[in-house]
């Protein structure tokens, strides 16, 4: 069993991770490791709040770590909200007030494609490694469904009609943003552990 410090108290996300990773990965996250401390994203893209978070693991609890931001990039909006898409309506990082937001700044506009980025960054002891994964769609027109967290009762990725909210786990996580960054992560240490 492979133990992986995921640089998270999002439990939403940890329960994403540790379900596309599959058996064989323990995933701790900052509360299992004694990190009671919010690490504060002051960075402007989504790579470096990602590196911020692990670095801060590795160089304050001595961990081998990986962590992620991920950003809703819409078309119409010229890549907001980007990296502020947890505080788009405010500090209170509110789901609802959040999504209302951007219903209403896309209300009457034609072109409505957008992408969930996720940005995962590896820190170890010599070296800090980036991947990407991407999840094309589009946002609906209003809310739909109960699954999911964040934005997911708005977010119709590519080749659905549903929402994520309304597909649930089994469908996100195979084809999701996070989806796809974590395979490329569990790709890369499957490599190393194989030797390849
Ligand atoms: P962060 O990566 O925790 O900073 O999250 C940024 C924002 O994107 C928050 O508002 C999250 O709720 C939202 N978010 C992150 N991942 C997802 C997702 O998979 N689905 C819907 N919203 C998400």
């Amino acid at each position: 069993m492979q133990t992986l410090v995921f640089a998270t108290n999002n439990a939403h996300k940890a329960r994403e991770v540790e379900q596309i990773l599959g058996p064989g990965y323990s995933v701790k996250t900052l509360r299992d490791i004694g990190c009671t401390e919010e690490i504060e994203e002051t960075e402007s893209t989504l790579e470096g709040n990602a590196l911020l978070k692990a670095r801060y693991v590795r160089e304050n609890f001595g961990y081998d770590c990986f962590s992620e931001d991920t950003g809703l990039e819409v078309t119409a909006l010229a890549g907001a909200p980007g990296v502020h898409t947890a505080r788009y309506a405010g500090e209170s990082r509110d789901p609802d007030a959040n999504m209302n937001l951007l219903l209403g700044n896309l209300e009457d506009m034609p072109d409505r494609s957008a992408r969930f980025r996720t940005v995962i960054a590896l820190v170890r002891d010599k070296e800090e490694i980036l991947i990407e994964g991407i999840c094309n769609g589009r946002i609906a027109t209003s809310k739909s469904g109960d699954k999911g967290f964040g934005y997911d009762p708005v977010f119709i990725p590519e080749g659905y009609d549903l929402t994520f909210a309304e597909l649930g786990d089994d469908v996100k996580n195979v084809i999701s943003h996070r989806a796809r960054a974590t395979l490329k992560l569990k790709e890369l240490l499957l490599k190393e552990w194989l030797d390849l």
